[in-house]
């Protein structure tokens, strides 16, 4: 276990170490039959049980049937200890929040209710603002698995924390595997002046340094998720490649685009694409070093990826590439937002997706079922299987996944 100090001001600070599960109310006999006896051991069957429902659900979203939900994004509170202005502005978001009725983030006991009446999810998504401020990020892990039965967790950290960060691989039940990315944006000075904080950069290569060696017995996947923004950013990719080569972690990119619903100061705001403009990046940039930098970004890919992790990158690339640099969307999967993916918000707030925060339903006002199947969330699924496609990776993903793009893509390319 780590035995760093955190120097920056955690906004809610543990006040005791995290509970874990055994500190809760016992679950019901309709939730313990979820449970598992030895969770190790089954996680390859629960892995193998779930792939009916998933070769189900492929057909049912190729034939835009509605559907789901299969797997969860939980964006479990705006609070943020870092500054990106260009990129989210969390703590607008979240003072915005706070002045709402009903703005403040769910307690556990909300969350577990919540969780307790969600289908199985294929995936929990942690996220934020920097979802380790809050005092309960090692328990809502356990009530996921509780709950949820994910075959994976993830988790999407700014590594403000590293020694919340360390405490959450060792803690969240370590038989689920664990994705963790961590969020950079360059090397040194190019990263700390994005966070505007000088430690930033640093605050990153500790929790690097102190996982990357027990990734394997940690069951965890450390990715570190590089926004380019501007060229700069270009240059900051392949010192940052080069350094992280000692550590054995994924590299990946992602490019910044210009506007989120999830990050907007204002709620119920569509930044959704238009066909004439399919991808508005933050910065400016030649079309001929974009073009080298893909190359480059896949040659990457192809000799350090394989299987579903090579093709996922694979197929990130080729689309962002033909946005880019021919306003031509392909791929272009069907949109599972508010059907095969749910999005949570601190709140309880049940958002449309990443470029819509109009909201359909409230979990802490409403029972998930009757916002399933309400009028409001039919009328937003129908607009999201009208939209013409968005192209950022946490949307991307599932709707790849979820519609079998994602392999028929991979056979097309062969
Ligand atoms: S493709 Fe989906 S996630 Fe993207 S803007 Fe459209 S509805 Fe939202």
């Amino acid at each position: 276990m780590s035995t760093m100090k955190p120097s920056l001001p955690v906004i809610d600070p543990p006040r005791s170490a995290p509970n874990m599960v055994e500190s809760l109310a016992p679950p019901s006999s309709s939730q313990k039959s979820r449970l598992t006896n030895s969770p190790r051991a089954n996680m390859a069957l629960r892995t193998v049980r779930r792939a009916p429902r998933f070769i189900a659900t492929i057909l049912k979203q190729r034939w835009q049937c509605d559907t789901g939900p299969h797997s969860l994004t939980h964006t479990t509170t705006f609070k943020c200890n870092y500054h990106c202005k260009e990129i989210c502005d969390s703590p607008l978001v979240h003072q915005a929040m706070q002045k709402r009725p009903n703005g403040h983030d769910l307690s556990t006991e909300e969350i577990k209710s919540i969780y307790a009446q969600l289908p199985v999810m294929d995936y929990v998504r942690f996220t934020g603002g920097e979802p380790t401020l809050r005092q309960d990020f090692i328990e809502l892990s356990h009530l996921a698995e509780q709950y949820l039965k994910p075959i994976v967790i993830h988790m999407t950290t700014n590594a403000s924390l590293p020694e919340h960060v360390v405490q959450f691989a060792v803690e969240r039940p370590v038989h689920v595997p664990l994705d963790l990315m961590i969020s950079i944006d360059g090397v040194d000075e190019k990263h700390c002046a994005s966070r505007h904080h000088h430690r930033a950069f640093e605050r990153c290569m500790e929790t690097v340094r102190e996982l990357a060696p027990r990734q394997r017995e940690l069951k965890l996947n450390i990715r570190i998720n590089q926004t380019i923004a501007d060229s700069d950013g270009i240059e900051h990719y392949r010192k940052l490649h080069d350094l992280l080569k000692t550590f054995q972690v994924r590299h990946q990119i992602v490019m910044a685009y210009s506007a989120s619903a999830t990050y907007a100061v204002e709620r119920d705001k569509s930044y959704a694409p238009t066909r004439e403009e399919l991808f508005t990046p933050v910065g400016e940039f030649q079309a001929s070093e974009l073009e080298q930098f893909f190359q480059e970004v896949r040659q990457d890919v192809q000799k350090e990826l394989s299987g579903p992790e090579k093709w996922i990158q694979q197929y990130y690339l080729d689309g962002i590439r033909s946005r880019m640099l021919r306003n031509e969307p392909s791929p272009n999967p069907s949109c599972v937002a508010l059907s095969s993916h749910l999005r949570v918000f601190p709140n309880g707030d049940v958002p449309t997706c990443q470029f819509n925060s109009h909201v359909v339903g409230n979990l802490r006002l409403q029972r998930f079922e009757e916002v399933w199947r309400s009028a409001e969330r039919k009328a937003q699924h129908a607009w999201v299987q009208r939209c013409t496609g968005c192209w950022a990776g946490c949307e991307v993903q599932p709707s790849a996944a979820y519609t079998g793009d994602l392999i028929l893509h991979q056979l097309i390319r062969r």
